[in-house]
């Protein structure tokens, strides 16, 4: 954990992160490191771009900061409105965060603001999935099924139900279609909000695409469609989090536009601002917001940061470079070289169960036995050898170990920046196979 947590230094322990050039990070001893997973699937652009640093050296020049309890200001309203244009149909409001935990916090006191002024105050209740994350506040914690997590913090969590997450490669049956499979699986949320009452229940909460709990677990086909005619049915808000996998992640700027969803709420953070501003974003249908703005008028609710015009600035420079060099292009292209290289080179090992994702947001999950899909005994924590070994052979990627659904394993996360190349993907392949070999023989 960098950063003195609780006085501990962390120099000597992490290399200290002096430079950055596309898509590597140099340390200041010079060694690079080929950025893999962007962070935590953040630096979407890579670093040092250079428009976004002459957009930031622009604004810093004219205003950092005014409170919004007086301003507004021309990056925020110019980020709202472009937010709002690209977003799936119905959403007209943004409400900019500094963060991913703090766009899914303000989700759901939103979801809970909106049932008190239409006069369903019984309307308290949220469901989530048990194989997902949203955040390390207390709400979004609450609503995240990642147990390891949770478990200690528990009783200072509100209640959330947690149903199945759509994970295809452990849950759907061997005789059952995909679609027979994801909308079974989404019938749970029927269920679920029957058995809770749904005059009790204010909203279901989603990744799109799963992240840093499973990686990058795509819905399948249908699966998102099916849960949004059951939340219409029940009158529960749809909030989708695309903190992890929004913003041109998958190819689409919304993952939900690929699912053909438009959810009552969506989370977005990570690659809006690239990195190089800390922002997230809460994106809203205009029927919420009108109920609320005819009921008490405002959302009482707010951060000192929200709408900072340095983080605004950042994030409308990251959408110019994204719109301006057509990445969402880049990223369907090369998320299907990488998917390809991935099947090329790891399709047949032993120990590679499953390889997964969309665009350039790819997961793999190991497995000590391919057949029976026995994981790993997590003593072993491969996970952990797998980062240490990739990063001593210079390569950023993002392994996680955790409950997958009830069953203890271990998965590769990659997103690397939408501006990675035919070479350095080929290279990313190579180191990482090269230290999942080493990280097995250990
Ligand atoms: N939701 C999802 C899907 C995430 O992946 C994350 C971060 N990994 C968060 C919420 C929380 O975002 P932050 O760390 O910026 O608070």
């Amino acid at each position: 954990m960098p950063g003195h947590i609780f006085g501990r230094s962390t120099r000597g322990s992490l290399p200290i992160a002096a430079a950055g050039e596309g898509c590597y990070i140099l340390d200041a001893e010079g060694r690079r490191y080929l950025d893999g997973s962007g962070g935590a699937a953040v630096s979407c652009l890579g670093h040092s771009n250079e428009a976004v640093r002459a957009a930031l050296h622009d604004q810093l020049d004219r205003l950092a900061f005014a409170h919004t309890g007086f301003f507004t200001s021309e990056p925020a309203e110019r980020l709202a409105d472009r937010l709002a244009a690209a977003a799936p149909e119905g959403i007209e409001r943004v409400y900019l965060v500094s963060g991913g935990s703090e766009a899914v916090e303000a989700a759901l006191k939103l979801a809970r603001q909106y049932f008190m002024e239409v006069g369903q105050p019984g309307r308290h209740r949220v469901i989530a999935r048990r194989q997902s994350y949203h955040g390390n506040t207390l709400g979004a914690l609450a609503a995240g099924g990642n147990e390891w997590r949770r478990a200690q913090f528990a009783p200072l969590l509100v209640e959330t139900s947690h149903v199945s997450p759509c994970y295809e490669y452990r849950g759907r049956a061997e005789d059952e279609s995909l679609e027979a499979y994801g909308l079974r699986v989404a019938d749970e949320l029927d269920a679920e909000i029957r058995r809770l009452g749904p005059e009790t229940v204010m909203a279901f909460v989603a990744e799109p695409v799963v992240g840093a709990t499973a990686g990058a677990v795509p819905a399948v086909p249908g699966y998102l469609k099916r849960i949004r005619e059951i939340c219409d049915r029940h009158g529960v808000l749809l909030i989708l989090d695309e903190v992890m996998c929004g913003m041109g992640r998958t190819g689409h700027l919304f993952a939900c536009a690929e699912d053909g969803v438009a959810p009552d709420m969506i989370t977005i953070a990570k690659g809006l601002g690239a990195g190089y501003q800390p922002i997230g974003a809460l994106l809203v249908q205009g029927r919420i917001y009108d109920a609320i703005a005819a009921g008490s008028g405002f959302f009482q609710h707010g951060h000192t940061y929200m709408g900072h015009a340095m983080a605004a600035a950042a994030a409308n420079a990251v959408l110019d470079e994204i719109e301006g060099r057509d990445l969402l292009s880049a990223v369907r292209r090369q998320g299907a070289r990488l998917e390809a290289l991935l099947h090329e080179r790891l399709g047949q090992h032993p120990h590679v169960g499953d390889i997964r994702g969309r665009g350039l947001f790819r997961g793999i999950e190991l497995v000590a036995d391919r057949e029976t899909k026995e994981p790993f005994d997590p003593a072993r924590k491969l996970h952990a050898r797998i980062k240490a070994e990739a990063f001593a052979g210079g390569l950023i990627c993002y392994p996680m170990g955790g409950t997958l659904d009830g069953v203890r394993g271990d998965h590769i996360l990659l997103a690397p920046p939408f501006i990675i190349s035919d070479t350095e993907l080929e290279e990313l392949v190579d180191k990482l196979s090269g230290a999942l070999d080493r990280a097995l023989a250990a």
